[in-house]
């Protein structure tokens, strides 16, 4: 699981997180709701390592990981703007993280460009893995094409496929659907639910849709002006919200 203990954060004067408290359990969906420019993707930085919290520790499987570099976190993460390297086919952009995993640094490069000798057998097994994780997306027949290839969706879709093929114990989602249009999204939307089933990491996923939180998680997590006003399950939160704010986001998303 992933647990956070009073992560403050401040850019020059203004202070954008104020002591964030959140956990998420093995197996767990939350929801992490709030309007634009709250600090929901400052703080998903931070847990991916990407950021330093000013104040607080991050926690993932129990124990405190500083300065480790994400893939040793076993911490996967889709960014709002995914980020896909263009000169890659998707096959190799899944694959990505496996070579980072498996190569010493001077057989990386190599591999990435497909030319490596004597790695046949390495090669053979990321394959497999990229194979595993692709055909469920619906991007077996697309692992060929490079990023100005594909669609927007089947990008989102490749963005995932690489998130997840290290069977990461975290899976950080920041708002994901954001740039694929109403079909693409509910069905990715399910696909999203189906791969945490079937990995069963911790999810933290971000949003401001309220539908999204409320039909997708376990729990959500309100966050208003860099504070978390209440964690509970869609039903909680939406029956009983903590506060006139939380109440008056829910009523009239900003
Ligand atoms: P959105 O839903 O629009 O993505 P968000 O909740 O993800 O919003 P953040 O990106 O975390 O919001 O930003 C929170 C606040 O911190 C905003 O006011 C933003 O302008 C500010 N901010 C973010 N990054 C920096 C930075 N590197 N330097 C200064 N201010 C920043
Ligand atoms: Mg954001």
């Amino acid at each position: 699981g992933l647990e956070l203990r009073g992560i403050g954060k401040a850019f020059g004067q203004t202070t954008v997180l104020h002591k964030v408290d959140l956990a998420v359990r093995p197996g767990e969906f939350l929801a992490l709701l709030g309007p634009s420019g709250c600090g929901k993707s400052t703080l998903m930085r931070i847990v991916a390592g990407i950021e330093a919290p000013d104040h607080g520790q991050v926690l993932i499987g129990g124990s405190e990981l500083t300065q480790a570099h994400p893939a040793a976190r076993n911490v996967a993460m889709v960014f709002q703007n995914y980020a896909l390297y263009p000169h890659l086919t998707a096959a190799q952009n899944i694959a990505v993280p496996l070579a980072m995993r498996r190569l010493s640094a001077w057989q990386r490069m190599p591999l990435l460009g497909g030319l490596l000798p004597g790695a046949r057998a390495i090669r053979r097994a990321i394959a497999q893995d990229v194979a595993r994780v692709a055909e469920p997306l619906g991007l077996a027949h697309l692992l060929a094409r490079k990023p100005a290839q594909l669609s927007g969706g089947q990008r989102q879709r490749v963005a995932l496929a690489r998130a997840v093929v290290r069977d990461p114990s975290v899976f950080l989602l920041d708002e994901p659907l954001s740039n694929l249009d109403a079909a693409l999204r509910s069905s990715t939307r399910r696909e999203i639910v189906e791969i945490h089933r079937r990995t069963g990491a911790a999810t933290l996923y971000v949003t401001h849709d309220q539908a999204e939180a409320l039909t997708m998680a376990d729990r959500v997590a309100v966050m208003l002006a860099g504070r978390i006003l209440q964690c509970g399950t869609p039903r909680e939160v939406y029956e009983q919200p903590a506060d006139i704010r939380v109440a008056r986001f829910l009523g009239d998303p900003a």
